[in-house]
């Protein structure tokens, strides 16, 4: 197979470093390894790397910024925001964090204010449940960050 031949640099923490953290394409990841693009898509596909959804959205950070007007998101700060003026959450320009709304679809209820919903692989834009795990407040879910930090190896 093709693929094992980079599999020693294209590894699941280095694509989600550089396409996710680093916003980088998988063109400029090919371009920085000299393979060929479609060498990275086929890596993201094998190692489950979610792709972003707006193709656009790598060339111009600023553009995460303003709200696409076809699907009704907003990008800001890392987190993908829904339109949904009518929820009991939204925020002054009625929108809601996507990522809540996918766990409140999940349990079937309004998340309380005080609820948190964390990203199990850190990245904010991963908005599949099962990316998403729910804690009661803001201190459970510090005091799991605090847990996870120091990777202890369980057994
Ligand atoms: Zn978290």
């Amino acid at each position: 197979m093709k693929r094992k031949k980079y599999l020693h640099i294209l590894t699941p923490d280095f694509l989600q470093q550089k396409y996710w953290r680093e916003s980088m394409s998988t063109y400029q990841i090919s371009q920085l390894i000299k393979c060929d693009p479609q060498n990275v898509r086929n890596y993201m596909k094998f190692f489950n790397i979610p792709f972003r959804q707006n193709k656009k959205s790598h060339i111009n950070r600023k553009g995460k910024k303003a709200p696409n007007f076809k699907t009704g998101k907003l990008f800001s700060e890392g987190y993908i925001r829904v339109y949904k003026p009518t929820h009991l959450y939204c925020n002054k320009k009625g929108y809601v964090l996507e990522h809540r709304l996918v766990m409140e679809k999940y349990l079937g209820r309004y998340l309380k204010p005080e609820e948190i919903v964390h990203h199990r692989n850190e990245i904010r834009e991963d908005n599949r449940l099962k990316n998403l795990k729910l804690f009661k407040n803001t201190g459970q879910h510090t005091s799991f960050h605090n847990k996870i930090k120091p990777k202890k190896q369980k057994r």
